[in-house]
């Protein structure tokens, strides 16, 4: 096989690749899943306050020092708090205040004791044991200290990440730009779904595909549809997304048959070839291009060649246009639930099912790269190296989880 080697390829384009240093402010609510644009740091302490971590009285420990069951310590109650109040007093020595969760420690106190541990007559309550400083208190900050770097410029928000920047009071957040795409399908032989099958024709499959995974990945996707296997008019097209398109993305026409334009699209564009082919079945024919300094993929037409190839190929380059760090694949050693009797010559990703908790992975029984139906319910590749043999069941195998 001649091309360039997977890893490679990652790499050139990751440092082709022109990260948009655009951002924008977007509500906490429209917040999920983009990539904070700046280091957030605290900007206070969280709680900012002292406060009881339970239903209770707060009181001063050094007032319980002698209590016990028969001799319980009598605290006269000044008050009651529930979260939200603001008790501006001081309590005393011999003092205590109802306080319920959350609410803020009075001036004064060091402990609360658990509502249910006493008794209160007349205005009285009984502490029938020793606090200790501290006891059942909640320090301010304990959450969050003041200054604390939260997150960092390049992290993913995700839900722990978005309740945190709440805590803080932001309601809204600076992100970066999503990573705009265009993507099409190429194949005189296409139909949008919706419209009549007819003799010799098959449904875009792909591009419904990978616009949902591009929308899983929050990109901004420009929909081109069918591109006509004609060069000229595939070229003109491609051309007018360059201005705003920071990857250009297609399936089909990249082999070597009759109808395989895109060799000839670049030409036309005019776009320089990065490389062509990349050691892999499926996906092999797969050609990166730059052109106008906006980077192009032009992926297999068989469905799932496309899919393998978008997930190890343009998943990498989307992160690092989302001004994020590509997040690499989780790998695992993984035993073979099925065989699979072909060897591998070249490189091969095997679509599969992988049960973690077991270690195991089965490949379904129908796995070319034209048929897309058995990639429901895989979560996973299998890698197998070139030169790898005939497999069978119980054979451990690398597996990517996708
Ligand atoms: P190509 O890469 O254009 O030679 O196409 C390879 C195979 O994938 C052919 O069988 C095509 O009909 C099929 N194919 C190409 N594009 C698509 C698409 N967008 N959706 C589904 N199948 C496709
Ligand atoms: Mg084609």
């Amino acid at each position: 096989m001649e091309g360039i080697e997977l890893e490679q390829a990652v790499e050139l384009l990751l440092t082709k690749a022109k990260v948009p240093q655009e951002t924008e402010e977007v509500p906490l609510t429209s917040a999920l899943g983009r990539t904070l644009a700046e280091d957030v740091r605290a900007d206070f302490d969280n709680p900012p306050f002292d406060r009881s971590p339970l239903d209770g009285y707060a009181l001063i420990a050094a007032d319980t020092v002698d209590a016990t069951r028969e001799n319980p310590a009598r605290l006269r109650l000044v008050g009651e708090e529930c979260a939200g109040d603001f008790f501006a007093g001081t309590v005393n020595p011999g003092e205590a205040l109802c306080i319920m969760t959350g609410g803020a420690m009075p001036q004064g106190t060091d402990a609360v004791i658990r509502q249910e541990d006493v008794t209160v007559t007349n205005g009285l309550l009984e502490v029938p044991y020793p606090l200790k400083h501290h006891e059942n208190y909640c320090l301010a900050g304990e959450d969050i200290k003041q200054g604390t770097l939260l997150i960092r410029q390049g992290e993913v928000l995700d839900a722990p990440r978005i309740g945190v920047l709440a805590s803080q009071g932001h309601a809204k957040v600076k992100v970066c730009r999503r990573p705009r795409l265009a993507l099409g399908g190429t194949g005189d032989e296409l139909l949008q779904p919706g419209e009549p099958l007819a003799p010799g024709k098959i449904y875009n499959s792909n591009l419904y595909l990978l616009a949902a995974r591009l929308q899983e990945l929050g990109a901004e996707t420009k929909i081109l549809g069918i591109i006509p296997d004609d060069p000229q008019g595939a070229a003109d097209q491609l051309r007018r997304c360059l201005d705003r398109a920071d990857l250009l993305l297609t399936t089909g026409g990249v082999s070597v048959g009759k109808k395989d334009i895109m060799h000839e699209v670049i030409k036309l564009l005019p776009a320089q070839r990065l490389f062509w082919g990349v050691q892999m079945k499926p996906g092999y024919p797969l050609l990166a291009y730059e052109a106008a300094g906006t980077l192009g993929l032009a992926l297999s037409g068989n469905p799932f060649a496309a899919y393998t190839t978008f997930e190890l190929l343009a998943r990498p380059l989307i992160d690092k246009l989302s001004g994020r760090t590509p997040r690499p694949f989780p790998r695992l050693k993984a035993a073979l639930k099925n065989d699979f009797p072909k060897a591998s010559p070249g490189r091969r990703f095997i679509r599969a099912c992988c049960d973690i908790a077991t270690g195991t992975v089965s490949i379904p029984s129908q796995h070319s790269s034209g048929s897309l139906f058995s990639a429901i319910g895989c979560n996973a590749l299998i890698n197998l190296p070139a030169g790898t043999g005939k497999l069978a069941a119980g054979d451990r195998v690398e597996v990517l989880l996708l």
